[in-house]
């Protein structure tokens, strides 16, 4: 997707603050924190939203939560707790559609969100 902001990102074109990098996700921290520590974890293959994801990506998006977890080890946040999450659509707030775990931590973080 050659408009889309996290694919340009995926492609080297725009250089985001990288915390990790596999052979399937990126995790960067994200522009705009809201908590110490925000990072999110992108698919490097483009899908627009959950609505959008195909049996056959179920491992990948596996793949994001299992990058969610290294970058918590990596930045001291694993043990204490954080949150995961996946906004979809409007109601929701998704403003980028391109995939993204958002993962939030380093303060005790308030549920129900907002
Ligand atoms: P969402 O509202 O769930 O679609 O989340 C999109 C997130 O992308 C927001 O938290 C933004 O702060 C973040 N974001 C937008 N542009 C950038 C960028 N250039 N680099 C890093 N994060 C970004
Ligand atoms: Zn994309």
């Amino acid at each position: 997707m050659s408009d889309c902001l996290f694919c340009k990102m995926v492609a080297g074109e725009i250089k985001p603050d990288v915390v990790y990098e596999d052979d399937a996700v990126l995790a960067f921290r994200d522009i705009n924190p809201q908590a110490p520590v925000h990072v999110l974890v992108i698919p490097k293959q483009h899908i627009s939203t959950i609505n959008d994801i195909q049996d056959e990506q179920a491992e990948l998006i596996g793949r994001l939560y299992l990058g969610a977890k290294s970058v918590a080890e990596q930045e001291g946040i694993a043990a204490h707790g954080y949150r995961t999450v996946m906004n979809c659509n409007a109601a929701a707030g998704q403003t980028v559609f391109h995939i993204h775990l958002h993962l939030l931590g380093g303060r005790n973080l308030s549920w129900p969100p907002g």
